[in-house]
């Protein structure tokens, strides 16, 4: 930043602490807020939120029954909990304020929102009913209020994931598990339901490339192995002898341990014991989805416009890449959930990158004064932990682009959470705060089922009905 005085310097007063303002509540947000705390102590910070509820991926994303990864809310409560943070939930940029309202009130900006789309299913049929991205069926089963009625019609035998990365891997064990195994998880009320209820008995995760090239991580894979009701189905010709090719050594040693637990599958007769089956397809690309007049199979009468089969083409591998063979063939299914990545929300007057599909942004600094965390500024990749880095790299810019430093004599000029309260109250924005989250957290606890850690509430109003005090966690709004 320059060197020149600030508006309060050189009106004489003592700079106010440097005011930040982090949007997003996710792990990149608050990963970013405890580095912030760190780097420079005199920093105020406001965590600004869409939803009610803090934690992002944590509550919307990270699969209900994995609910050891939560564990790390607890450290974004104490940061949230710190007196120089501020968390301001129901407050979604471009529709209560403006980023560029945001910039004038606040010395820093920090962008963490996110990756909140699903990157786009570019086949034919895509736009039948029954096709989901996987950013909106998770977000249906995890109860992220704008899925909570997403209503997938689960009435079909067979269902196909596209994808072969973790949220594919996520997914498919979601709709396989018993609602014994999922006892001790916060699988939505509505999901937990309509998934008990399907006549679902066989998954189908399919990768366009090999069992080399897939991106589950082993102890994802490793867990399909060991369902109560659900065999996981490969078959051997699909997997390759070993693992060749170049390829980084982190990539090989995943391969390697991938590829030895498939051949597990491969060679364990699937217990017919088991009721459903995942199986695991490999080379084969979707081409397009049928509705049930393409195709006259078990789903044929799910009724017009709604998937009745995913046609896919075997490919095989060229540099690389996922190349067709001209050989087709089809699974009949009324249930096609593609995670096959995530695309940004556009934020006014941000320009987003072609490669990234994130904000255009050089190590996190957009200019100096605005900067982006998380899957928003690289992509949507790694796992939560990923993001401290991230966090770390914005403090670091912040401090660098403030060198004098926050609180008295330090180049803080803005007013920070004074403008933002102000310009809120002015538009009647209703605000929930963290210890109105807390209260929220409190009720979804109490009303948990035996050994299940809350009871989540899916709606906006049903959450807000907390706070009024007419409400003690269980839904208003009906379910
Ligand atoms: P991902 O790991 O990048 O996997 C995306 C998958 O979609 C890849 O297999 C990709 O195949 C495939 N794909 C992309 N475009 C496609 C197309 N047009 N047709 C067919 N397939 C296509 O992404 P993700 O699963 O969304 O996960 C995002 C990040 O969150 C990852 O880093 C993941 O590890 C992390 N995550 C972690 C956990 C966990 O630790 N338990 C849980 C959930 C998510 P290609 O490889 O051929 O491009």
């Amino acid at each position: 930043m320059s060197a020149e005085p600030t508006k309060s310097q050189a009106a004489g007063q003592a700079p106010g602490p440097l005011a930040v303002a982090i949007v997003g509540a996710g792990p990149s947000g608050f990963y970013a807020a405890a580095a912030l705390l760190k780097a420079l102590p005199g920093v105020e910070i406001d965590i600004i939120e869409a939803l009610p509820t803090p934690f992002g991926l944590i509550r919307g994303g990270v699969a209900p029954d994995h609910q050891s990864t939560k564990r790390v809310a607890r450290a974004f409560a104490r940061t949230a909990r710190d007196p120089r943070v501020h968390f301001h939930g129901n407050v979604e940029l471009d529709r209560d304020l403006s980023l560029a309202e945001l910039r004038a009130a606040y010395d820093a900006v920090v962008l963490a929102v996110g990756m909140a789309r699903d990157r786009d299913l570019e086949i034919a049929g895509a736009g039948l009913a029954g096709v989901f991205g996987a950013a909106a069926f998770v977000g249906w089963y995890n109860g992220h209020p704008d899925f909570r009625d997403l209503d997938p019609g689960l009435d079909t035998a067979a269902a196909c994931v596209i994808g072969n990365g973790n949220v594919a891997i996520d997914v498919a064990r979601v709709l396989v598990k018993t609602a014994e195994e999922m006892a001790d998880s916060d699988l939505a009320d509505h999901a937990a339901r309509a998934i008990q209820a399907a006549p679902l008995r066989d998954v189908y995760l399919i990768g366009r490339r090999g069992p080399v090239q897939a991106k589950f991580t082993n102890k994802e894979l490793t867990e399909m192995g060991a369902l109560a009701d659900c065999a996981a189905v490969v078959d051997p010709a699909l997997l390759p002898a070993e693992v060749s090719g170049p390829m980084p050594e982190r990539d090989r040693r995943l391969a390697e341990k991938n590829l030895a637990t498939l051949k597990g599958f491969a060679e364990a007769a699937p217990s017919s014991a088991k009721a459903k089956r995942v199986h695991f397809l490999f080379n084969a690309r979707p081409v397009a989805v049928l509705g049930p007049d393409a195709l006259l199979g078990p789903d044929a009468a799910l009724g017009e416009g709604r998937c009745a089969a995913l046609r896919l083409e075997k490919t095989r591998l060229e540099d690389g890449r996922a190349v067709g063979t001209g050989a087709f063939f089809e699974i009949p299914c009324g249930l096609v959930v593609s995670a096959i990545g995530y695309r940004m929300a556009p934020i006014e007057g941000l320009a987003l990158d072609s490669a990234t599909g994130g904000i255009a942004n050089r190590d996190g600094r957009v200019d100096p004064g605005l900067y982006v965390a998380g899957w928003a500024g690289r992509a949507p990749s790694g796992v939560i932990g990923t993001n401290k880095a991230d966090g770390d790299r914005v403090a670091g810019l912040i401090q660098a682009d403030f060198p004098q430093g926050s609180g008295p004599g330090g180049g803080a000029s803005k007013p920070g959470r004074d403008a933002l309260v102000g310009l809120l109250a002015e538009r009647g924005v209703r605000r929930v705060d963290f210890a109105d989250w807390e209260r929220i957290d409190a009720a979804e606890v109490a009303a948990a089922p035996p050994g299940a850690p809350r009871r989540k509430l899916t709606r906006i109003a049903d959450l807000l009905a907390v706070l009024d005090g007419d409400d003690d966690g269980a839904p208003v709004t009906g379910v």
